[in-house]
């Protein structure tokens, strides 16, 4: 790694101490961005990337609500505010007891390039709390997304700041803090996306993050002249994302035979099917349930609890052609990478935010295999966050087929842009495309709105 690079590195090390993920998360674009700014000194001249790395505004709150038992319970809130110069800062809300400020810093880090390549005006955001809705009653959720909210709502609005969800905020959640929100403000904006279709909620949204995933491998596949049709793949996750990519890559002729939790995953050679699929989506949206009930629940199908002793994941051990990591980051590891590889896999699409780890994006890209990063990939949900925003100020609803349409279009635009500025030969880099791409369009916005 270059000398620039690390000296760059030991400040924002120096600078945000013990926040492992965002060092991650900076560390990765400052590689592929370095070559690019000693030929463009006009972005190190203005500081472009000392400024991209320092959120324009940190809130941390507390939440303190009560359980159904009567007691009382205080958990921590945050939204970081990380980068405006493109729109209003946008990005989702995560709910899950590993929640932390660095977690915060490298996601919200990363959705500022990420909605960048979409083509939409949104600036880039995250927030969250530690709590854990896991064997929380409705009522518990709602008790906690109404404290939540009555700190928000002071720092976000539809054209400062629109939240969405995440890991532990779905439909549910977004419900209850709009109503809590619409309360205090005696409003009824397009504060946030995801929301419920009866109440300013966009078709295709729930599906969009899972769909555009699936296309950004059909984009990928495309550049060798080949498609879904026939592949056998490997997802991990079985929330939001996860669903949404069966159902689509299900759709496109693959098959998908893997799906996990934190609690282990599910191997199904026979593949799931549509109505698998639902039986997972009544079990994960509705009940509530496990993943191991899919393998009690249909024949032929091995359940392997997670072994903490292990240093790979054995979901990522099977004959496969792509995978499609939807959990969680720093899911695959540099073993996992090669067992992928080992086992034919050759296209990986990230639905989850940076799910691979260094040693994972290294081997991908020794190995030239198809390789479709987080930011680029999985813009698929932001992007229609984006056109629920658009319905919204049109006060207009589009068609299931018109919003599906202008997801396939941005995710065709995404890949453009990354081919645009990650080819290498007759190798695409689609890492160094994003990072470069997304940083472009953001840093000449800055380098417009002068020393803000
Ligand atoms: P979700 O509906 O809450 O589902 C998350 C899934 O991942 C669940 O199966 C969960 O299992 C598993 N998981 C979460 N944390 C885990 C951990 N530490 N170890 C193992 N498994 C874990 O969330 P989602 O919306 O699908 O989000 C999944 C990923 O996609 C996240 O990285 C998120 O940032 C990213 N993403 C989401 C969107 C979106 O539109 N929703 C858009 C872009 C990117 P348990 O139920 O056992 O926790």
């Amino acid at each position: 790694m270059s000398d620039a690079v690390n000296a760059f590195m030991e400040g924002i090390i120096a600078k945000n101490p013990g926040e492992k993920e965002f060092h991650q998360a900076v560390r990765e674009v400052v590689e592929s961005l370095m070559p690019f700014l000693e030929k463009n000194p006009k972005y190190q001249k203005a500081k472009i990337l000392e400024r991209i790395c320092e959120p324009e505004r940190v809130m941390l709150f507390r939440v303190p609500w009560v359980d159904d038992k009567g007691q009382i319970q205080v958990n921590r809130g945050y939204r970081i505010q990380m980068n405006s110069a493109i729109g209003p800062y946008k990005g989702g809300l995560r709910f899950h007891p590993s929640v932390n400020l660095g977690i915060l810093k490298f996601l919200a880090f990363e959705q500022v390039f990420k909605n960048a390549l979409t083509t939409l005006p949104m600036g880039g955001g995250k927030g969250g709390s530690d709590f854990d809705p896991k064997g929380k009653s409705d009522n518990e959720v709602m008790a906690f997304c109404q404290s939540f909210m009555c700190e928000l709502f002071r720092y976000i609005g539809p054209d400062t700041d629109v939240p969405a969800g995440d890991i532990g905020v779905g439909g549910r959640e977004i419900g209850f803090l709009f109503g809590q929100y619409k309360k205090l403000r005696n409003e009824f904006t397009g504060v946030f996306t995801g929301k419920g279709r009866n109440w300013g909620g966009s078709l295709i949204r729930p599906e969009a993050t899972g769909y555009g995933v699936t296309y950004f491998a059909q984009e990928m596949l495309a550049t060798r002249g080949d498609s879904l049709k026939g592949k056998v793949c490997l997802v991990s996750g079985s929330g939001n994302v996860a669903q949404y990519t069966v159902e689509k890559v299900t759709q496109l002729g693959g098959k998908v035979v893997t799906l996990s939790d934190s609690n282990g995953y599910v191997y199904d050679e026979a593949g799931i099917t549509a109505e698998k699929l639902a039986f997972v989506m009544e079990l994960k949206n509705v009940k509530r349930g496990r993943i191991e009930e899919y393998a009690k629940k249909y024949k032929g199908v091995v359940y392997t609890p997670v072994d903490p002793k292990l240093d790979y994941n054995p979901l990522w051990n099977h004959k496969a052609h792509c995978a499609f990591p939807s959990a969680t980051q720093n899911e695959v590891n540099g073993k996992d990478a090669a067992n992928l590889v080992r086992n034919g896999v050759f296209v990986v699409s990230e639905g989850a935010n940076m799910p691979s780890t260094p040693e994972a994006m290294k081997t991908y890209i020794d190995k030239k295999i198809l390789y479709g990063p987080a930011k680029a990939a999985n813009a698929g949900g932001v992007a229609t966050s984006g056109l629920e925003m658009s319905q919204n100020s049109l006060r207009l609803s589009w068609t299931r087929e018109e919003v599906d349409q202008r997801l396939q279009g941005i995710m065709k635009a995404i890949h453009a842009q990354c081919v645009q500025y990650g080819k290498e030969g007759s190798f695409v880099n689609y890492v160094n495309g994003a990072n470069i791409a997304g940083f472009v369009k953001v840093a000449d916005a800055m380098l417009d709105q002068g020393v803000v």
